[in-house]
């Protein structure tokens, strides 16, 4: 009989993204708007990975939940959010896998291969020269070829295909001499999870448990809450009627399900030990769900499970790692390297190793805690022994402590935009991951451009042409005068806003002028608009976190403006943009040569004020 094997591809690009999670989605897009060529091969259906409906993984970041605002990560993880924010008030988990579907899809030079999922690696040397994989949806398979190949797998599986060296579990003291660290490493890894969401119907709902499902005691959880009125001071609930933060204290409820139904498994490796865990996890689950219905009054008698996460989220596994390796001590002391291109801010978050199978200790284990936030080197970010492998996401070089507050997918996303920058300069200057070490500086002009934030680096782009401009405006109020708008930094930090603010709105509107002694030819101009940090907009499934979000998008966003182009007095040109709800606008245009350039505010989302944060032109 004929072997059928004819559906077999080989495709090339640019650069090669494993793994559509938020990390690799980021580098992807970020690739794709440098102009190379990029495709991303991604397993699941839907983008985000553990941020995607299939396991509702809620964005945490640097801000750490709310405690420190100024830091929440901006750049293209933060214009996703503002989509799915524009669309999505009721906290649609579909709605948010339409946003990031289609900003894939209306990307240039991107080609995303859905349900598609890399099986292998071809190696020449100490470099990657194409990958493998199967679409299973078409029967297809592809070898992909690339110079630049970027793993975002979340497991490492490109490295450790390709022979990268990688870490697992805890190294230590005597190592890494961090604070933290056990005496002896260890292979101890925080677990797999699988969460639901339950409903309150409105009237008395049966559960009938399946027969697989664990029994667990009062006893058993109690270091786990699992009742529907257990309260939690979240303490910065929206007031519905006045859109804006009252205070008070939420029931955490039932709503979310438990982060803490969680384990490792009991072989040696988490990543080979999946499918068991899988299993053990939903009998947990369903036994946690038996106990809070029919195990005693959990207040729970009118909830239904209505989604139950299927595909369990994975927190630790393989780290790769590159010329730097980032520790807890670089975390805990706010570490600031020369070269940072990424930054943190989320506590040293260990979870209790055995997770559901250590039902006496704390499930959330220990977490340090720090103020402020700690960079990520540019050296963290490539394989050390693979020549052309760039990793991002949870897998990036890090010890075990280190990765407990890089993982947050926050930080996963910025370092991925981070990649997808160091793809492009790998292109401009023909080289491979470690020799684009001395354009690190680059790097760091052309993230910021992209509306990203490095502490301590300011704008010295000099092709900037706003940086040569003075401003003026209609009016100010102190300390937030219109030259504010290139001091270099583009967003609240501590008490300075860095940033134009009107003196309230008139009727005419309020406007921000950039003006030149000579005309410019210019060909694109970058707003930064004020979104207010302080208020949360990420999709959650955590009802005392919806209840901290105003509903619509940021009030405080610039929504209908006017930019008048004019040379000698005289208006050349005039852009109209209505209905914005992003804080970063980006306007092309043919070349137009003036000696002034307008904004011209005509209203916000609903703020008294204009505020500016940064103009740029090019
Ligand atoms: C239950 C749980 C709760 C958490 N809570 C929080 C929280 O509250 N806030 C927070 O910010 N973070 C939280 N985290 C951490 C966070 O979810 C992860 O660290 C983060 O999602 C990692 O992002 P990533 O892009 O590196 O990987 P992932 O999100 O894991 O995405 C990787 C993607 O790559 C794909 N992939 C893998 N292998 C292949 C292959 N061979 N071929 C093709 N595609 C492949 C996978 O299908 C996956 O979609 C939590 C994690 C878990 C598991």
């Amino acid at each position: 009989m004929k072997r059928q094997n004819e559906r077999f591809l080989q495709q090339d690009y640019e650069v090669i993204v494993v793994g559509g999670g938020m990390a690799g989605l980021c580098a992807a897009l970020q690739s794709a708007r440098e102009g190379v060529k990029t495709a991303l091969i991604h397993a699941r259906p839907v983008l985000g990975g553990n941020a995607s409906s299939e396991v509702r993984v809620h964005i945490s970041g640097a801000d750490h939940s709310l405690v420190q605002p100024d830091y929440a990560e901006s750049g293209i993880l933060y214009e996703l959010m503002l989509e799915n924010k524009a669309r999505n008030d009721n906290f649609s988990y579909s709605t948010w896998d339409l946003v990031l579907f289609e900003a894939v899809k209306k990307q240039e030079n991107l080609t995303v291969y859905f349900n598609t999922v890399m099986y292998d690696c071809e190696t020449e040397g100490n470099k990657i020269t194409a990958i493998l994989c199967v679409q299973e949806t078409t029967e297809m398979r592809y070898r992909f070829k690339a110079p630049i190949f970027v793993d975002c797998t979340g497991n490492g599986t490109l490295g450790y295909y390709a022979g990268a060296e990688y870490r697992q579990g805890s190294e230590s003291k005597a190592e890494t001499n961090e604070m933290h660290a056990p005496e002896q490493s260890n292979n101890e890894r925080m677990g797999n999870t699988i969460f639901f969401k339950a409903r309150d119907m409105g009237h008395p709902v049966k559960f009938t448990p399946p027969y697989f499902a664990k029994k667990y005691t009062e006893e058993d959880l109690k270091y786990r809450m699992h009742c529907a009125t257990h309260k939690v001071d979240y303490s910065t609930c929206i007031d519905p009627e006045k859109n804006e933060k009252t205070g008070g204290v939420s029931s955490r409820g039932i709503g979310y399900g438990h982060f803490w139904i969680e384990l490792m498994g009991d072989k040696d490796d988490i990543i080979t030990d999946y499918e068991n865990i899988r299993d053990d996890l939903v009998a947990s689950l369903y036994g946690v769900w038996d106990h809070i219905k029919n195990g005693g009054d959990h207040g729970a008698e009118n909830y239904a499970l209505e989604w139950v996460g299927m595909l369990p989220g994975t927190r630790e596994s393989r780290r790769l790692v590159g010329d730097y390796l980032l520790s807890e001590t670089d975390i805990l002391s706010n570490r600031n390297f020369d070269d940072a291109v990424c930054y943190g801010g989320w506590c040293v978050d260990l979870h209790t190793a055995h997770g559901l199978l250590d039902l006496h200790r704390h499930p959330s284990g220990d977490c340090y805690y720090f103020d402020g936030i700690y960079t990520i080197p540019y050296t963290s970010y490539y394989s050390k022994n693979i020549e052309n492998l760039f990793m991002a996401g949870r897998n990036i070089s890090a010890t075990k402590l280190g990765m407990c507050s890089t993982r947050i997918i926050g930080c996963c996303a910025i370092g991925g935009q981070a990649v997808g920058v160091a793809v492009a300069l790998c292109k401009k200057y023909n080289c491979n991951p470690r020799e684009l070490n001395s354009h690190v500086q680059e790097l760091q002009q052309i993230l910021l451009k992209h509306d990203g934030f490095l502490p301590n680096v300011k704008n010295t782009d000099s092709l900037d042409l706003a940086r040569k401009a003075e401003f003026f405006a209609s009016s100010y109020i102190e300390n937030c005068e219109p030259n504010k708008v290139i001091d270099g930094y583009s967003r609240k930090l501590g008490d300075d806003m860095h940033a134009w603010v009107s003196n309230g709105i008139s009727s005419s509107g309020e406007s921000l002028t950039m003006k030149w002694d000579e005309s410019k030819t210019i060909t694109e101009l970058r707003y930064t608009f004020h979104s207010d940090f302080s208020y949360p907009i990420r999709v959650t499934m955590s009802p005392p976190r919806q209840k901290q979000q105003r509903i619509g998008v940021p009030l405080e966003l610039v929504k209908d403006y006017d930019v008048i182009f004019k040379n000698k007095g005289e208006v050349v040109k005039t852009i109209e943009v209505t209905n914005n709800h992003q804080r970063h606008n980006v306007l092309k245009f043919e070349p137009i040569t003036c000696d002034s350039v307008e904004l011209l505010v005509k209203s916000t989302n609903g703020a008294n004020e204009v505020t500016v944060f940064e103009v740029r032109a090019y």
